[in-house]
């Protein structure tokens, strides 16, 4: 089938299709299927977008009958049926048994909208200008959100300087020896260290484009122990970790944290659809009305499948699903490392967010490609795309988990033969 079109209209900024050159026509749970009929295993998920699976059937049946009973799509920021729905469900099965209390902000749909809207808010709340972001970090390409972000590629193409951003050594940065949380917390206590307090620290708990780089829980509750201590407000950016993606609801659970503000966007909208909210502590709620806006803030459409996808947090099952399925992901990922060079591939990650980080670059792009042609979808994340990226829907069954898992084993034994 002509891929013509997109080279001949489409920009050149293009770049997932340029990874899997086909042309996608329909897809249901863990299984896209191009326009030729050709099945794909998919390991992208959307890069976190879709942890509930394509076309969810019961989420899928809520969106239909809200569009057939002409329930409103488009109200900019108003009282509707469908956001009170979602805000009472989302307090009611994910906030109050965690404990947490949140105010909820609906930027524009995107996550780098949450994080430009966590950051104004930070700083309007402290009266600081700088926040601080960490190495490896993604936050979105927008300009506020991309002076956090860390890839130089991405930033050389802002065309303007990136200001008011102090960068800080994420977890084990310079290794295991050097405890980095002691070496921030000393630039922050020192009144001569020449680093001004930043509003905040912005973080992801896990690093996903940049590498599937883990915080352990000791390191967050040192940062937020830090944050407290001087006054910084401490901000999880849970775009991608969060909404099961590392087990629980929020990536930070497993460090008991309570965040002052936190960012939520790609599977919070159930099914794919664009939605993004910043939960704010109550007490830091000062926005003005309207100081902040947008014409996309909160789609209907999506509330409408974010509240059923909550259905699946009404009990511990699909918690305790996620973990059982982690684990055969290690325990699989595990038997690929050593396969394919026990010094050269290791394991990396959490939940269904883990892969395997090769030193010599380019290898995963090989072997990525090579899964794509026997009919994986999965990519590569990391500053030198040095890390396989394994992404499925959370729904994903046993049989497409392992079946895809196989995929990957014999792409890597492909690619490398068997042989480091
Ligand atoms: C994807 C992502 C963003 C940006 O979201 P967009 O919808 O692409 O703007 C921000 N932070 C993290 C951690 C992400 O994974």
């Amino acid at each position: 089938m002509s891929q013509d079109v997109f080279t001949t209209l489409e920009s050149e900024v293009r770049f997932y299709c340029r990874a899997f050159p086909t042309v996608f026509e329909r897809a249901t749970g863990h299984e896209l299927f191009d326009r030729d009929g050709r099945r794909y295993i998919d390991f992208l998920a959307g890069c976190g977008a879709l942890n509930y699976g394509h076309n969810n059937a019961a989420i899928k049946r809520a969106v239909l009958r809200y569009l057939e009973n002409d329930g409103i799509l488009h109200a900019m920021d108003m009282h509707t049926r469908a956001k009170a729905e979602f805000m009472e469900v989302f307090d009611g099965v994910v906030l109050k048994p965690r404990q947490l209390a949140y105010k909820m902000q609906f930027s524009g749909p995107t996550g780098t909208n949450a994080v430009e809207a966590a950051l104004k808010l930070a700083r309007k709340v402290t009266g600081r200008p700088t926040v601080a972001a960490f190495t490896h970090a993604f936050h979105g390409v927008t300009l506020g959100s991309l002076a956090a972000t860390s890839s130089r590629g991405k930033r050389q193409a802002a065309g303007v300087d990136l200001t008011n951003v102090t960068r800080f050594p994420f977890d084990g940065y310079f290794g295991a020896d050097i405890d980095t949380i002691a070496l921030i917390e000393k630039f922050i206590a020192d009144e001569g260290s020449g680093v001004d307090i930043p509003a905040a620290f912005l973080v992801e708990t896990m690093q996903a484009e940049g590498g599937l780089n883990v915080a352990s829980a000791d390191w967050l509750q040192r940062l937020q122990g830090l944050a407290q201590r001087h006054g910084i407000l401490l901000i999880v950016d849970d775009i991608q970790a969060g909404c099961g993606r590392t087990g629980g609801f929020f990536s930070f659970e497993r460090a008991g944290l309570y965040p002052d503000i936190v960012c939520l966007s790609k599977s919070i909208g159930g099914i794919g659809l664009p939605l993004a909210m910043v939960l704010i502590k109550p007490e830091l709620d000062r926005w003005e009305p309207g100081e902040h806006n947008g014409t996309f803030r909160g789609n209907n459409l999506a509330f409408v499948a974010a509240t059923a996808a909550l259905d699946y947090w009404k009990t511990d099952r699909f918690e305790t699903d996620i973990g059982r399925k982690a684990a055969t992901v290690t325990d699989r990922l595990t038997a690929i490392a050593t396969v394919a060079g026990a010094n050269a591939a290791r394991v990396k990650g959490l939940g269904l967010l883990q892969g395997i980080a090769w030193d010599r670059p380019g290898v995963p792009g090989r072997i990525a490609e090579a899964a794509f042609r026997d009919g994986l979808v999965i990519e590569t994340c990391g500053a030198r795309d040095e890390v396989l990226k394994v992404c499925p829907p959370l729904t994903i069954d046993d049989d497409g988990l392992n079946e895809g898992l196989d995929i990957l084993e014999r792409s890597v034994e492909t690619v490398l033969g068997g042989a480091p």
